[in-house]
């Protein structure tokens, strides 16, 4: 194909609508009937990256293979697509802000006056075009944050604008999401917030081409007629986008609505064959017709924020439906946990994951938590943080090693098992300098993830400053912590294990960033299928013992 095509997604009316479901849905779709297709978020804050924020401000902080550290949408994009996001998939303002202050630090702007337009906007459409000119897609889907009218997201507006006039309107489309409230009182669908949300656009010269509308109930027809003739939109493309049991549904219902024919129609792009969502749709028959259940906890301290673990609660469910299980995730707030509360709150479980995370807080719950489960051989997966804690507890409680930590949380720890890393301790600035992205890992043969991967060479992805210290290795494998990964260049150690346990596995990188529909994770698999056993055997073993 000569030229990439370009999408943009805006929202409208109300934030969190789901522009993320809808762009990574669309583009599902087109990927289906064999396009080349990637999605793009621009993100209207300041920060660089979202590296810096509280997952309670955005939810998650998603990692590529390339290191970037991104908003939680490309997590959607990438476990729809089954395609690699990058760098150049997320930008913000701060990005965009910074790279033109370097460049005029550079002078590369020739004694102008820098300026929002022209200089911030050209920007914004150079993000936009990387990966339209890359060669490696024939379509490209960017997706603006934010609700328009926000006067962040101004720039972001007035450069597709530009990029629309330019490019044409055969090559260029813009996708409004908006929201149609339901007023019981009245028994109605209201269509004037939308009708504003769109004159909204207009008033920054952007005439929205296809209207996505979330509503809690069916659109009728009238109503689609009058959405279209009051938004100026043809009424095939008004399209309803309902409430869904599933995020996973929303590709075909996304197909039943004509979403990627419209959109191809207008691109002139060929909408002869129909998607080939097989694959796509055995995995949503499993999902949702499972043959065992399951609850697992997961132990953190950002729970009372479901975003904050996204990437791993999705990839339950991808394992759940390659076990035909349903995964049923119970939050477990780590601060909490104590020698009172650890019974009620973790026996009844089928196994536990401990968190990833960062500081001080609710250390000694998740240390707890994992003293439990190599007790009472509960399966358990440790993530990143997660594995720092089993290594902790394995030194304090079987080692002697009291008052083991990691220098994370106590600087003067007489055993700092967990350590922080060599190259970390020159760096002051937060942003961007973790060891991050893909790393490769060689795995034990003998071992628990070796059976998972049945692969001995594995690349994950990663966030994090501290590391097993390796100073502690003999004496902790001799106690029977075994160390079944290792990144081959280095010898920071990757993965420990207890071979004594049904499943007991740590793992210093990020499983979860790469579970995808087409590709469940293998550790993840192999932890829902230990919970499976230790529900059937173990626990109902000890149920009838009476334990
Ligand atoms: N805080 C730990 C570290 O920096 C773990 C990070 C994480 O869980 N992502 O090493």
């Amino acid at each position: 194909m000569a030229n990439t095509k370009y999408v943009f997604v805006t929202g409208g009316v109300s934030s969190s609508l789901g522009k993320g479901i809808i762009a990574a849905s669309l583009a599902k779709l087109l990927q289906a009937r064999g396009y080349r297709v990637t999605i793009q978020k621009l993100d209207p804050y300041i920060n660089v990256d979202p590296g810096t924020l509280n997952p309670y401000e955005h939810g998650e902080c998603y990692v590529t293979d390339d290191g970037a550290e991104t908003d939680l949408d490309l997590g959607h994009y990438e476990r729809f697509l089954n395609t690699p996001t990058s760098q150049a998939n997320n930008v913000t303002t701060g990005r965009i802000y910074q790279s033109v202050i370097e460049k005029e630090r550079r002078g590369e702007f020739l004694g102008k006056t820098v300026q929002v337009v022209p200089h911030i906007t050209n920007e914004i459409k150079e993000r936009i075009q990387i990966l339209g000119k890359s060669g490696k897609y024939d379509i490209v889907i960017t997706e603006i944050g934010g609700t328009v009218g926000d006067i962040e997201s101004l720039p972001y507006i007035e450069a597709v604008r530009q990029l629309k006039w330019e490019l044409g309107d055969t090559n260029a489309l813009v996708i409004h999401l908006t929201l149609i409230p339901y007023l019981s009182a009245a028994g109605e669908l209201k269509t004037k917030p939308t009708q504003h949300s769109v004159k909204t656009l207009m008033e920054s010269g952007i005439k929205a081409d296809v209207l996505v509308c979330r509503t809690e109930h069916e659109l009728s027809d009238d109503l689609r007629r009058k959405l279209a003739l009051f938004c100026n939109v043809k009424k095939e493309a008004v399209i309803q986008s309902i409430d869904a049991s599933t995020i996973y549904d929303v590709p075909n219902l996304m197909l039943e609505e004509g979403l990627d024919t419209v959109v191809l129609n207008q691109l002139v792009l060929r909408d002869d064959d129909t998607p080939n969502l097989e694959k796509w749709n055995i995995f949503l028959t499993k999902h949702k017709n499972p043959k065992h259940e399951v609850t697992i906890g997961l132990v953190g301290k950002y729970v009372e924020l479901q975003d904050s673990y996204k990437s791993i609660l999705e990839a339950f469910i991808h394992a759940g439906a390659e076990n035909e299980v349903k995964v049923n995730v119970v939050s477990i707030h780590s601060e909490y946990i104590d020698d009172d509360t650890i019974t009620k709150k973790i026996a009844h479980l089928d196994g536990i994951l401990v968190a990833p995370g960062f500081g001080e807080r609710g250390i000694e719950g998740k240390i707890k938590a994992v003293q439990f489960a190599r007790e009472q051989k509960l399966p358990f997966f440790g993530i990143c943080l997660g594995m720092q804690m089993a290594v902790i507890e394995y030194s304090r409680n079987v080692l002697g090693l009291t008052n083991a930590c990691s220098v994370e949380v106590n600087e003067t720890t007489p055993h700092p098992v967990i350590n922080l890393m060599e190259e970390q301790k020159s760096i002051t600035d937060m942003g961007g300098t973790m060891r991050l992205g893909a790393w490769d890992c060689e795995l034990t043969q003998d071992s628990k993830v070796f059976e998972a991967y049945q692969e001995k060479l594995i690349s994950e992805r990663h966030r994090h400053r501290y590391e097993y210290n390796n100073e502690y290795k003999e004496q902790l494998e001799k106690a029977g912590l075994k160390t079944t990964g290792i990144n081959p260049k280095t010898g920071l150690v990757e993965i420990i294990e207890i071979a004594d346990h049904p499943w007991f596995v740590g793992v210093q990188y990020h499983p979860e960033y790469k579970s995808t529909v087409a590709n469940p994770h293998p550790l993840f698999i192999a932890f829902v299928k230990a919970a499976v056993a230790y529900a059937e055997h173990t626990k109902s073993a000890k149920v009838s013992q009476g334990l």
